[in-house]
């Protein structure tokens, strides 16, 4: 059965190691990204306030070496979802099972005066660019904000603005700074609502302006404001922008999109067309866009497929739950879970923040890296 993977990120590289894992040699998996590596998301934060360097927090596909699966560095060009073919600077490849697990595209230019004018740190050139940003940064109205939705990981705003605040109090810079976080949510969280009661009780103690339910719509660069979308301006020295997603230009050529995303059953992540899967920030299964539930996806779209394989009758079903670390700065890490089930609200629980789970977040890290890369990271982490 031939396998073609579109994408290795999160979702691309679960499946792919979980297939591999299976089958070894027999498996025959083709995994396709136009990236030379892979960066965790949380890892951007890691290295725009300088606590890591991009070279620690890069991880090349050459590194890649999986029985059964074959690497391709290539920009997917086209998808057919109907023959399950797809074309690639590298070639055309015809699959028996196609996954789509292409993420979600991101957007500066789609917000006026931000690229002009501000920066994002949600790309790994914004992020990595910003490491230098901000160290020279003296001080200053700084803003966190958010400029559409849907938009990945959530919680990332939020714990941008705790290790913010972290930043310029360890620089001396705090005083004749302030820090403000545009949100279009109500609460920071909303599935999680102890974890959002943490976060504003963690704002109200380090002096961050909670600005929820409005979006950053512009900036005006020459008077350096942001301008929100309840009609009132902000001003700024420092924008650190969320910028607009969508799903890449060749899935939504593909027609396999309603509304900007990829409509998937939310029990099997099976789209509407029979033997094409979507996982993760490409599709609209209803859990946020975030690596863990792209993860959880992989893995059920993995146990089908080696069941279809097996001849067995395939019917693992993907729960919706997801566990994510959650930054709250002052070195501490809360854990949050929740599981969103079709038609029921969603629900889970936070545990800390606390120092002891700094250890656990960097297992996390690690046990994905030795698996999916069969190496260890970060350096002397075994
Ligand atoms: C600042 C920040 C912090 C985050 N922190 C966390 C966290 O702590 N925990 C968490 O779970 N999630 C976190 N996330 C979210 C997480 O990074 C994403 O939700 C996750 O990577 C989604 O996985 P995916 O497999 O759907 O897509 P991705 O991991 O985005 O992978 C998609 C892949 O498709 C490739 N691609 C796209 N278009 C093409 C094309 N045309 N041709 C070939 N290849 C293509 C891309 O190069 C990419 O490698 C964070 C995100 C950010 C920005």
């Amino acid at each position: 059965m031939r396998v073609v993977i579109l994408g290795a990120g999160f979702g691309g590289l679960e499946l792919s190691t979980r297939l591999s894992e299976e089958f070894g040699d027999e498996a025959d998996v083709v995994l396709v990204d136009q990236a030379d590596g892979f960066v965790f998301g949380f890892s951007k934060l890691e290295v725009m306030f300088g606590r890591a360097v991009p070279d620690q927090v890069h991880h090349p596909y050459a590194d890649v070496v999986k029985p059964g699966v074959r690497f391709v560095q290539s920009t997917v060009r086209s998808i057919d979802p109907v023959n399950k073919r797809v074309e690639t600077d590298a070639g055309a490849f015809e699959a028996d099972v196609l996954v789509v697990a292409l993420g979600a595209d991101l957007h500066p230019d789609a917000t006026p005066g931000l690229v002009e004018g501000g920066n994002e740190f949600y790309t790994v050139a914004g992020a990595f660019a910003l490491r230098d940003v901000l160290e020279s940064f003296e001080g200053g109205r700084v803003i966190v904000g958010v400029t559409s939705l849907p938009f990945k990981c959530p919680p990332a705003p939020s714990e941008t603005a705790l290790l913010m605040d972290d930043f310029l109090t360890a620089r001396g810079r705090r005083e004749q700074s302030t820090i403000s976080l545009v949100m279009p949510l109500p609460v920071p969280i909303p599935p999680s609502p102890a974890a959002s009661e943490a976060l504003l009780v963690a704002f109200a103690e380090r002096g961050i302006d909670w600005l929820p339910g409005r979006l950053v719509s512009g900036l005006d660069p020459a008077r350096k404001v942001a301008l929100l979308s309840d009609g009132s301006e902000l001003p700024y020295d420092l924008f650190l922008g969320i910028p607009v997603h969508r799903v890449p230009a060749v899935v939504e050529a593909s027609g396999m999109t309603v509304d900007g995303w990829i409509p998937v059953d939310p029990l099997t992540l099976e789209t509407s067309f029979p033997g094409v899967y979507a996982v993760g920030d490409v599709s609209s299964v209803g859990t946020p866009k975030a690596g863990v539930f792209a993860e959880g996806q992989a893995a059920v779209v993995a146990d089908r497929i080696i069941a279809l394989m097996r001849g067995d009758d395939g019917s693992a079903q993907y729960g919706g739950n997801g566990m994510c670390w959650l930054e709250f700065g002052h070195d501490q890490v809360a854990k949050v879970d929740v599981t969103f089930l079709p038609g029921q609200k969603p629900f889970g629980n936070l545990e800390g923040p606390a120092y002891e789970f700094v250890a656990d977040k960097v297992e996390f890290g690690s046990s994905r890296i030795r698996r999916w890369f069969g190496r260890t990271w970060p350096a002397g982490v075994s």
